[in-house]
């Protein structure tokens, strides 16, 4: 395929036409600098640019490529779908197989609400928690990203941690006046908030893992003692899987560690790269939403056929050995990327929550957004160029997991492997 104009002319010709040249602020490149590569195809591991590059993908569509690119079973189901037309409006037998086969993964979802965004997703589960509890008060955690509903955009992780915007512009103080910012991994903060407004609270919302500020896991029974503190006093717990769901393992998070919430929300990886994303959990709870109860919400596109049937053969395809041979390259791909920023002796932490990781250049332990923040963008960015540069396409921003897919081969880490040490090296002259 050629394209006659280069990254650089296509991003003049985005940049007058589209606010930053981009429409979701962390492909504008702005905390590593450069020009963003336009793309225009991608095949199992690989993408391809305009200007006939090829670069190994670590990002994967920032998580819901779990099988690769243009993988064919799910091509396949996206044409026949198409074939039989766009969108109804109306109800179709894919919604009800995509999440009786999400049901079945985890017995804890026992009715879901198909949405097409994973914002969409946690902010419904707001308004349903809300609406289910009487109560207004959600305690949120300070890095994690939960899409960007006003309510949630309170020191939010992902793109908003790239910009070191804090909120952000154009969301008043009334509509976070609700939202408790809490640090990550502080379980003291957060009995004292339940000490201080426990009749007030409606929710506790949490990345399963928190992966929007790099990856930082939860310690060692954090999620369990939310789970105690939201049933003493009587508050929800909503844990956002839309990162790790059917990525981490076939039933997400939950599969690793097994701390139920009343209501999770999942996105990427369910719609297999199409929009679909959802959230569901307890029966009781889920019956307050309309058309049953008094919780509002809808979608014209919810539940999109297309996004259903991309969504069910990705999820359909994803068994144990999909898993398996996820974890096993993710496990191979930090041992040599540690081993290049090793050998080159630049000061980094790894951050890891079962086959997501990222890295942080700092010396400092990575437990919250506040260590996270102590990374040095400008070493990152060294060392992301030095990796684009040798074909190996890393998410443009220290704040971000790096992914992998069951399509990563020997090939693809053989040119990772290849082009670590230089970057490690680029890395640790600037770091000094
Ligand atoms: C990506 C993400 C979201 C938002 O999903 P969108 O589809 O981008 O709206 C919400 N929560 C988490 C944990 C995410 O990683």
């Amino acid at each position: 395929m050629t394209f006659a104009a280069s990254s650089e002319s296509w991003f003049e010709r985005a940049r007058r036409v589209i606010p930053g040249g981009v429409n979701s602020p962390v492909r504008a490149f702005n905390s590593v600098g450069g020009t963003p590569r336009f793309m225009v195809c991608g095949e199992a591991a690989y993408l391809y640019d305009v200007d006939g590059n090829s670069y190994v993908d670590l990002i994967c569509s920032w998580g819901p490529l779990l099988l690769g690119h243009a993988y064919p079973a799910v091509v396949d189901a996206l044409i026949q779908a198409t074939q039989r037309g766009t969108s109804f409006g109306a109800t179709t037998p894919c919604e009800v197989e995509l999440v009786e086969e999400i049901c079945a993964r985890l017995p804890a979802v026992e009715q879901l609400r198909l949405v097409s965004s994973g914002t969409e997703a946690t902010m419904s589960a707001l308004r349903l928690a809300r609406g289910y509890t009487g109560r207004p008060i959600v305690l949120k955690f300070a890095g994690c990203y939960h899409g960007h509903s006003d309510a949630l955009l309170a020191a939010a992780g992902s793109g908003a941690a790239t910009l070191g915007i804090p909120g952000s512009a154009g969301v008043t103080a009334g509509s976070t006046a609700d939202t408790l910012v809490l640090p990550y991994n502080d379980l003291d903060a957060v009995r004292a908030a339940f000490a201080r407004h426990g009749a007030q609270i409606a929710a506790v919302i949490t990345e399963a893992a928190a992966a929007n500020m790099g990856v930082v896991a939860p310690l060692h029974g954090f999620n369990a003692a939310l789970r105690q503190l939201c049933d003493f006093h009587g508050a929800l717990l909503i844990i956002d899987e839309v990162l790790t769901g059917f990525r981490v393992s076939p039933t997400g998070w939950f599969g690793l560690e097994g701390v139920a919430a009343d209501l999770f929300t999942f996105g990427k990886v369910m719609g297999g790269g199409l929009p679909a994303a959802a959230f569901g959990g307890r029966a009781e709870v889920m019956a307050q939403l309309a058309p049953l109860g008094p919780v509002y919400q809808a979608g014209t596109l919810s539940g999109n056929p297309l996004a259903c049937a991309a969504g069910l053969a990705t999820l359909r395809h994803a068994d144990a050995d999909v898993y398996r041979r996820i974890d096993d390259t993710a496990a191979q791909l930090r041992g040599l990327i540690c081993s290049a920023l090793d050998a080159a002796g630049v000061a980094y932490q790894l951050g890891r929550a079962g086959n997501l990781f990222s890295v942080f250049f700092t010396d400092r332990e990575v437990l919250d957004f506040a260590t996270a923040q102590t990374t040095r963008d400008d070493v990152y960015a060294a060392f992301f160029h030095a990796m684009l540069d040798r074909g190996v396409y890393l998410p443009p921003s220290p704040y971000e997991a790096w992914f992998v897919s069951a399509a990563h081969d020997a090939d693809a880490l053989q040119r990772i492997a290849d082009a670590a040490p230089a970057a490690a090296t680029a890395a640790a002259a600037i770091a000094g």
